[in-house]
């Protein structure tokens, strides 16, 4: 196959490859676009949350790819399998070699079932699901539970959505209400976390969600084992917590456990959702753009506000993938997206004096239930960051009916008719 070249190459179709796409279209539309993704789907991930509580419907989440790709791009339905940032060369599985000048890395996240032993034996399956990789299938499984223990848990790696594994549960605990079989059933939270929300204003809220809702919840601990035969999940304890164990709960409940030592403990379950561990693609975590060392290993090593590549100049990235110290999910890439593209464009037009404008902005809608919802917004730091014009309306940091019609309508409508359009 000969080589091909394009000036801006996009790798990954996903809401950052197709937000980036349609915005350098829309600056200039003569612009030489090219992405490459081997997905025949495209899809809107922050509704598997609602799928798994039966509340959206899943056709709806997804979309043929060919149909979003911009007009006047080129798409390769295709993996990457190597990049060589000195060379600007990709290479594909399909034995492509692509040329460019100017490189956006956007392929999301790896969901790796290889670093949780035993996950990869039951999850999908009988009691163990995720939102995550199945969501139609969770709400069968929460739809049909008769009660018992529901652990709801999530890995020790970075997440996207860091709120979604507590959303499916502040659903699920509603529908048991709902068909009275909560009464019959325990409910545990146990996460690797400190605390349940990082930023303040937003924590106080769930806090008091957790107490309405009679929620067990368990800090520190790192999942590591899941034993699918005997239903056990196990758990390490952080050092920290050992010494303290009051630091470690909240509302706790008579469940059923066991101990190895004093830093191990199995929790048994009836029915288990979690996160599941998640990484870099591997050809990304192998690759020259990846941080070699630091929190952000792995990752695509970009600067935190211009999201500029630290040592390759025409190089960015963006999305889950970039190795940025806060939450990866799609609101931060409808921020970050005008960045990247802005300098860009800089670039191109021979300037060095980049736009320094990501300031970390992310956002979680945390469903409380049926029909309320807190819109967490946030920055770096941890600091709250919530919409001015939403705030002059109402205090989002509390639970509200309007806040579930924006991400049950508003959102999913502004995602696919003004975001992925470069319009928003
Ligand atoms: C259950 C769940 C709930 C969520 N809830 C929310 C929410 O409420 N709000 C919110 O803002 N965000 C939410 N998110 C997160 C959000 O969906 C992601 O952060 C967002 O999609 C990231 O965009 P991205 O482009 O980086 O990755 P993606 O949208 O995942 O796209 C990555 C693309 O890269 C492609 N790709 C992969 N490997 C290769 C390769 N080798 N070569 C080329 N292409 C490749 C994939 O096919 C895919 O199309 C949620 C996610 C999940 C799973």
């Amino acid at each position: 196959m000969a080589a091909q070249h394009h000036e801006l190459l996009i790798v990954g179709a996903g809401t950052a490859g197709i937000t980036i796409a349609a915005r350098l279209k829309r600056r200039d539309p003569k612009a030489d676009v090219a992405l490459i993704d081997p997905a025949k789907w495209h899809y809107y991930q922050p509704a598997w949350t609602l799928v798994g509580a039966g509340a959206y419907d899943f056709e709806r989440t997804r979309r043929p790819m060919r149909s979003l790709i911009p007009k006047g791009a080129r798409w390769y339905q295709d993996a990457v399998t190597q990049i060589d940032p000195d060379k600007q060369e990709v290479r594909t599985k399909e034995g492509r070699l692509l040329h460019y000048d100017y490189l956006v890395v956007c392929p999301g996240i790896k969901i790796d079932l290889s670093l949780v032993e035993g996950l990869a034996d039951v999850l999908d399956q009988d009691d163990v699901i995720s939102v995550y990789t199945n969501p139609q299938f969770a709400w069968e499984k929460i739809r049909n539970f008769k009660g018992g223990t529901a652990l709801f848990t999530q890995a020790a790696t970075p997440i996207k959505c860091g709120g979604a594994p507590q959303k499916i549960m502040y659903l699920a605990d509603d529908y048991w209400r709902k068909v009275g079989i909560r009464d019959q059933s325990t409910i545990v939270f146990v996460t690797p976390g400190t605390v349940i929300f990082g930023v303040p204003e937003f924590r106080a809220t769930l806090e008091k969600v957790l107490d309405r809702k009679d929620i067990m919840v368990k800090f520190y601990h790192e999942l590591v084992r899941v034993d699918g035969a005997e239903k056990v999940a196990w758990y390490r304890i952080k050092a920290q917590a050992i010494a303290n164990p009051a630091i470690q709960l909240r509302n706790p409940k008579p469940i059923e456990e066991e101990k190895i030592g004093e830093d191990m403990v199995g929790v048994h379950y009836e029915l288990m959702h979690l996160a599941p561990p998640q990484t870099a693609p591997d050809f990304i975590r192998t690759s020259k753009l990846a941080c070699a060392e630091g929190p952000q290993k792995g990752w695509v090593c970009v600067d935190a506000h211009s999201l500029q590549h630290q040592y390759y100049a025409n190089v960015f990235a963006l999305g889950d993938v970039a190795g940025l110290p806060t939450a990866k999910t799609g609101a931060a890439v409808r921020k970050q997206a005008p960045v990247v593209v802005e300098n860009l464009m800089r670039l191109r037009a021979g300037r060095t004096d980049l736009w320094p404008g990501y300031n970390g902005y992310s956002s979680c809608p945390l469903v409380t239930g049926y029909g309320k919802m807190v819109l967490a917004e946030f920055k770096y730091g941890n600091k709250r960051a919530s919409d001015p014009l939403i705030s002059k309306l109402m205090d989002t940091s509390k639970e509200h009916y309007s806040m579930w019609l924006l991400k049950k309508y508003g959102l999913p409508f502004m995602y696919w008719n003004f975001m992925l359009k470069g319009k928003a």
